[in-house]
């Protein structure tokens, strides 16, 4: 036994050491280089490394309390493998949020630096294809998530909307023109959310509760759209990413779900591991693709240690898609866009094989249906009657 555990704890430590001289040069120059993915491959590393002397310590504890019975600590956690019948009953444990934002790969802020938005019509699509195995895996899996679908798709793939909607997934807002609210104004922000939430309602037949603000741009200055989020009707948002990031960081705001907007809209964060008093990113997206699958299972097992609360993924169909139409993009560009596609579908099967998880209004739905909230909010009539208020 010792000696498996010695070439064990060797490369554990020689792994913590380059991973720590990783992360220093990335912290040091990161900036300067402005090379982020330097940043989350030496993170990644680290995260591993911890994840190992973390796994170990629980092994050799496990072995020394072996003849004692176990505390049941937190008793809502256990997870238990037991024989099911079905693939998806297999796992155990608490339920997270999973959500897809539906939007296709020229849509995303860093493809904009190759594709103008007045070009969007005339690039090959992808999003049908990709949508279809995602939503294949997802029932395969017996697992129903919440789409923050893009007002751009709903108008012009107004059946794929409708085939998400009658597989039972929950449909939410992801604006309307992938604008970052940061950059609109308080007004621009209601009429585009407006528009992008009658036309998803429109296909659904059903009042849109969730909003997700493309790049998670609710950012420190702009929380007025919490309140131009509830005079719309919408119960609950989730756009606050509570990490350090040039683009979208709120590293102060809370980890877990609250209420804004005088308490009328739930704001869901993504997920963070803290780790030292820091925030770290594990909710899905550029994280899990370009992360070691290792670092994100740790990181939500964390998240379960830490938390009472489901957490909240995200990811996106082009993410599944190794075949992405060529854009002329900077090397950087190209590997926050495109690298991690080939292995992200496996990713996501893991994920799915190893957690629990449904669309955000039924995983807290306490939240949306406790008694601070207005009883009938998600009216449309009333949210339409409230616009005069905002112009
Ligand atoms: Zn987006």
């Amino acid at each position: 036994m010792r000696r498996i555990a010695s070439p064990l704890r060797n490369c554990t430590t020689v792994l913590g050491v380059v991973a720590a001289a990783a992360t220093g040069t990335s912290l040091l120059f990161g900036q300067t280089l402005h090379w982020e993915p330097v940043g989350l491959f030496a993170f990644g590393l680290f995260c591993l490394g911890y994840a190992a002397v973390l796994s170990r310590r629980s092994r050799t504890k496990e072995s020394e309390v072996s003849a004692q019975p176990v505390p049941a600590r937190r008793p809502q956690i256990v997870r238990e493998e037991a024989a099911p019948a079905s693939a998806a009953s297999r796992v155990q444990g608490p339920c997270h949020a999973l959500t897809i934002d539906l939007e296709d790969y020229f849509h995303t802020e860093v493809a904009s630096q190759g594709v103008a938005a007045a070009d969007w019509d005339r690039q090959p699509s992808r999003i049908e294809a990709s949508t279809h195995r995602l939503l294949d895996l997802l029932e395969e899996r017996r697992t129903r998530a919440t789409f923050f679908v893009l007002g751009w798709v709903a108008r012009r793939y107004p059946a794929l909307v409708q085939e998400i909607h009658r597989r039972g997934h929950e449909v939410g807002c992801h604006s309307l023109n992938h604008g970052l609210v940061c950059r609109m104004t308080p007004k621009e922000f209601y009429e585009n959310t407006r528009t992008a939430r009658d036309l998803i309602a429109s296909i659904t037949g059903e009042a849109v509760l969730g909003y997700r603000a493309p790049c998670f741009s609710i950012t420190p200055g702009t929380e007025w759209a919490f309140d131009t989020l509830a005079r719309l009707g919408f119960s609950y948002d989730s756009s606050v990413h509570p990490v350090s990031h040039p683009l979208y960081g709120n590293p102060n705001a809370p980890r877990s779900a609250y209420r804004v907007a005088d308490g009328t809209l739930t704001e869901f964060p993504i997920a963070t591991w803290k780790v030292a008093g820091r925030n770290f990113p594990v909710g899905g997206g550029a994280y899990l693709r370009l992360l070691p699958y290792q670092y994100i299972r740790q990181g939500l097992r964390a998240w379960e240690r830490q938390m009472q609360s489901p957490a909240m993924l995200y990811l996106h169909p082009w993410e599944i898609d190794p075949y992405q139409p060529y854009i002329p993009l900077s090397l950087q560009s190209k590997i926050r866009q495109t690298w991690g596609t080939s292995m992200m579908e496996d990713k996501l099967r893991n994920l799915l094989e190893q957690f629990r998880f449904a669309p955000v209004r039924d995983v807290h739905a306490s939240w949306l249906t406790s008694a601070s909230l207005a009883p009938s909010r998600p009216s449309f009539q009333r949210a339409q009657t409230a616009e005069q208020v905002a112009g």
